[in-house]
């Protein structure tokens, strides 16, 4: 079975493969089911219609589940609408971009300071709030089978592997370049687990289920997409781990208390889990990378490549699609700029302070979930398929 094939610590991480489902099973799994249901986590922002800069548009694809259902107005929490807090002169001597290289494990623990609009290094930002940007209700828009493949799907695919990072990743290619190359082949699993996990069956009687076959076929007979899958899941959690106090810190208000009040303590329950402290206390370890002198200008490149990935985002042919792979690499993005850019220490030797702007802190959770969902349904489908294959 899985269970028995992938054993071990899961390679680049801190935590063995048992402890990593049974953790997702009992603790992050159900925290995060529950919490991406509240009013704060279900409504994205996001820039659906967007030229791709790399070719010129392919057409959306025609099928009616590659489109999104967009909120009205009236439906989206009203303190969504408000303005940013604009940073002061201080505050934005402290923010990313700085040049050295070296990573500590902790962040300021009073960090929250508000949300903020503030650029992200690693990503290709489509943030400022103008007419083109709509919120869109996650729970409505499910990710899932879509239709949408062919050579507009396998161009995305290409670009980002070929391009952006190595597709077969030589001992050569070094630790930093290594982790880009899975966390993205990490990602491109759950995506494959999710639309075979939600596959429409019969288009006559609009039946959907699990379709185990597209599973095997394109995850589950090659054990490196199955690692990479869970090395991107300790990856995340890592960076929502290191963000503790900050996201315990932060302010869900959309303007129903109740909600609010329940969303924060269940983000608290699961940032500070006792259990997934003690079992996992470090997912992995991000102070190993960008050590060397080379280490800046490696960074430098490796953000450069990260950026592109996240333009071409704005290059996939279908709407849920583009929708979903957006937030998730906003996400993985999120997570570099808590895991990476947030140096040891400032001139006057006091810690670095995490800022995030609020839609970043939605896509890092709604990421998680879905990778969370991934290794769940990869852990306990697998067996079922009957042809799992052995871990190399
Ligand atoms: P693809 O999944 O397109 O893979 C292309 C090639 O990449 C494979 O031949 C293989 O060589 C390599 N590869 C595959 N998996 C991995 C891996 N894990 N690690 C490393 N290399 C790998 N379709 C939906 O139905 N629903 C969605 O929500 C959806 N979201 C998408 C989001 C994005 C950003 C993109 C680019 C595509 C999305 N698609 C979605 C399309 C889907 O990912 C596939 O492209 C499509 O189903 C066709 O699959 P395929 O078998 O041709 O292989």
């Amino acid at each position: 079975t899985v269970a028995k094939a992938y054993t071990g610590i899961v390679e680049d991480c801190c935590c063995d493969y048992e402890t990593v489902n049974r953790l997702n099973k009992k603790i992050v799994h159900p925290i995060l089911q529950e919490l991406v249901t509240f009013p704060f986590f279900r409504y994205f922002k996001v820039k659906l219609w967007c030229d791709c800069e790399f070719w010129p548009d392919d057409g959306m694809c025609k099928l009616r589940d590659c489109s999104v259902c967009e909120c009205p107005e009236s439906e989206f929490p009203e303190p969504f609408k408000k303005p940013f807090h604009v940073l002061s002169d201080y505050e934005l001597m402290c923010q990313e971009g700085r040049q050295q290289a070296s990573v500590d494990r902790t962040i300021d623990s009073k960090v929250f300071k508000g949300w903020v609009e503030i650029d992200n290094p690693w990503t290709h930002d489509d943030e400022a709030d103008n007419a083109e940007l709509t919120y869109v209700n996650l729970q409505l828009n499910p990710e899932r089978y879509t239709g949408y493949s062919g050579t507009s799907a396998r161009r995305i695919w290409d670009a980002i592997y070929s391009d952006n990072c190595s597709k077969f990743p030589s001992d050569e290619l070094c630790q930093e370049k290594r982790v880009l190359y899975k966390l993205i082949s990490g990602l491109h699993s759950s995506i494959s687990v999710h639309l075979a996990a939600d596959y429409l069956l019969d288009e006559a009687t609009n039946l959907w289920g699990q379709n185990l076959e597209i599973m095997y076929d394109r995850v589950l007979r090659y054990p490196d997409r199955v690692k990479n899958l869970y090395f991107t899941f300790l990856f995340v959690l890592r960076a929502v781990m290191k963000a503790a106090d900050y996201l315990e810190q932060a302010e869900y208000n959309t303007g129903n208390p109740m909600e609010d009040l329940k969303t924060q303590s269940l983000v608290r329950q699961l940032v500070h889990h006792p259990n997934l402290r003690a079992s996992c206390p470090l997912p992995f370890d991000e102070a190993k990378l960008w050590q060397g002198h080379s280490g800046p200008e490696l960074k430098l490149e490796v953000q450069k490549q990260f950026k592109n990935i996240s333009a071409l985002m704005d290059c996939v042919g279908c709407e849920k699609c583009r929708l979903w792979g957006k937030l998730q690499v906003l996400g993985l993005g999120t997570a570099l700029k808590i895991l990476f850019s947030v140096n040891s220490h400032n001139l006057e030797d006091k810690p670095l302070q995490l800022q995030l702007q609020r839609n970043e802190v939605i896509a890092l959770m709604n990421l998680l979930n879905r990778l969370s969902e991934s290794v769940k349904l990869i852990h306990e489908m697998g067996p079922s398929i009957g042809k799992i294959p052995k871990a190399s």
